[in-house]
């Protein structure tokens, strides 16, 4: 570089993989320096931090591709590129801000432990180079230190937390995204392809693709159309028969939208339309769960790996790994379990309602450490998130903050009944019983031999008899539970 060049400014992208909102992107942009935008494919960190810090899921990486492709070529619009490095995310900064003598490196700060821990070695390193840092705020609505008890804990019971969280009023108000970049050109970057996120041999990823448009202008549209035809979210949120909810979860685990647009847009929505107000708030209350998710992982960094409640620590898991495949692929014969699990494993993601039903019967049901379910969504979800994945797990087995607790076991036939009432849901994701009539879908083997015989459904053939009956199911989890309270 020219000795009277300007000196280079760095933004270091990580789960913020957007143009809009992002205040290390606004900030160096705004110090007029040639910019360098990099991101980090960084999975040694990860191996040398477990279990806090873990690798992507596969669905995760194959997103991570996408969303890769779209900010580079959003960008691209602006003038700007993406380069992209792999290797431990510190070192490889670093390194980069040493080799073009960068000025400083900018970048958005993410509340959780691996995450922090590669952040200030980073911060470290920057400083024995003399190079400054700028770490920003822009992943949540409120920061976990404004959110504690009088004794400095987070809080672990939702409502009141939720409640904080609003009493704080609105987030800073939203940047936009620079209408222009000033780079600096021929740094050298990987060729994503080379990272190999995205599966080959076999492609499996057919059903993401045909589900997903993925990237920062999707998130957007999505978010507006979503606002666009509010009304009845609160009740409709539950029916997984119906496209009720924002679809927005894996947008926001890969920070191509920040919760903070998503709550100004909704509050707007509200102030425009007053008759969704309550519905805005019940969408709002939900982007609360995954802050709540998130703020637990400040005081919980191990929540994937261990009982928020250390008196679960003993119980008597039994399941066996027979069941656990059967529950993977979507063939316990309990055709709302079977659904939820196929439509995973076909988009990557599953309704909110059938997750908590699907997670209910591997640990209740089929007494499997619901650690194991946890370990598959995290792999097969697109919105697999360090904080909302385990959270959830724990709150439905009983052992998290603010949990559903243990002897609340779901019936899968009445939450299907209720939930999905004229089996619309089970008929698109399991094909084998699309002809079975609404009063049996939930509950196939309570059709007579003919009946069954009419709509070329085979119990035990086409499609599996329960691997467990529900009420033995619900008695030998209440037992195994009442066991874990004598001890
Ligand atoms: P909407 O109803 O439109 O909600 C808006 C946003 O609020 C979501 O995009 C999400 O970011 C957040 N949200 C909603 N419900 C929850 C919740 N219960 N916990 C935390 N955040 C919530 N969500 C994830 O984002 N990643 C996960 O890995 C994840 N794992 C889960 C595991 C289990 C066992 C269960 C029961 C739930 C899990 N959830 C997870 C929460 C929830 O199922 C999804 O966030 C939701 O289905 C996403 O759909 P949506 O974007 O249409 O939600």
């Amino acid at each position: 570089m020219a000795k009277d060049a300007p000196r280079p400014v760095i933004v270091w992208f990580r789960d913020d993989l957007r143009l809009a909102d992002h205040p290390a992107l606004h900030e160096a942009a705004a110090t007029g320096a040639p910019l360098v935008c990099v991101y980090v494919f960084d999975e040694q960190s990860a191996q040398l931090r477990p279990p806090l810090a873990r690798p992507l899921g596969a669905a995760s990486r194959w997103w991570l591709a996408q969303s890769l492709r779209a900010l580079s070529s959003s960008l691209q619009t602006r003038g700007a590129a993406l380069i992209l490095r792999r290797g431990p995310a510190a070192d490889s900064i670093a390194e980069l801000a040493r080799q073009l003598d960068a000025a400083a490196v900018h970048w958005n700060e993410i509340e959780i432990a691996p995450y922090r821990a590669v952040a200030d070695d980073l911060a470290e390193a920057l400083s024995i180079a003399g190079i400054a840092h700028h770490r920003h705020h822009g992943d949540l609505l409120a920061a976990p230190a404004a959110i504690r008890t009088k004794e400095g804990r987070g809080l672990r019971v939702f409502t009141p937390f939720w409640r904080r969280v609003l009493s704080l009023g609105d987030p800073p108000q939203l940047l936009q995204a620079p209408a222009r970049l000033h780079i600096l050109p021929d740094v050298p970057s990987d060729d994503l392809a080379s990272w190999q996120l995205e599966p080959t041999a076999p492609d499996w990823a057919g059903g993401l693709r045909d589900t997903w448009s993925v990237g920062e202008d999707a998130a957007r549209d999505k978010l507006h159309s979503f606002l666009e035809g509010l009304p009845g979210y609160s009740t409709g949120r539950d029916r997984p028969d119906r496209e009720a909810t924002s679809r927005l979860s894996p947008h926001l685990r890969f920070g191509e939208i920040s919760p903070r647009q998503v709550w100004f847009a909704a509050r707007f929505a509200a102030a425009e339309r007053p008759a969704v107000a309550a519905d805005v708030d019940k969408f709002l209350s939900e982007l609360g769960w995954r802050e709540f998710c998130r703020h637990l992982l400040v005081d919980h960094p191990d929540l994937a790996a261990r009982n928020l409640q250390p008196a679960f620590d003993d119980f008597p898991w039994t399941g066996d790994d027979t069941a656990l495949h059967a529950w993977q692929r979507g063939r316990t014969g309990y055709p709302i379990v079977d659904a939820g699990m196929r439509e995973l494993w076909h988009s990557g993601v599953m309704h909110n309602r059938v997750r908590m039903v699907v997670a209910s019967f591997l640990v209740k049901h089929l007494l499997i450490d619901w650690r194991l379910g946890e370990a598959w969504f995290w792999d097969t979800l697109v919105d697999a998130d360090p904080g909302s994945n385990p959270a959830n797990w724990q709150w439905v087995a009983g052992c998290g903050a603010d949990a559903a607790p243990y002897f609340r076991v779901f019936n899968p036939v009445l939450q299907g009944e209720k939930f999905d009432p004229n089996g619309d849901y089970v008929r698109r994701w399991v094909p084998e019983l699309a002809s079975m009539p609404a009063k049996f879908i939930h509950q196939p083997w309570s059709a007579t031999p003919v009946e069954l015989a009419a709509t070329g459904v085979t119990l035990g053939g086409n499609y599996p008899a329960p691997i467990v009956e529900h009420k033995a199911g619900r008695a030998r989890a209440l037992a195994a539970y009442a066991k874990l309270r004598q001890r």
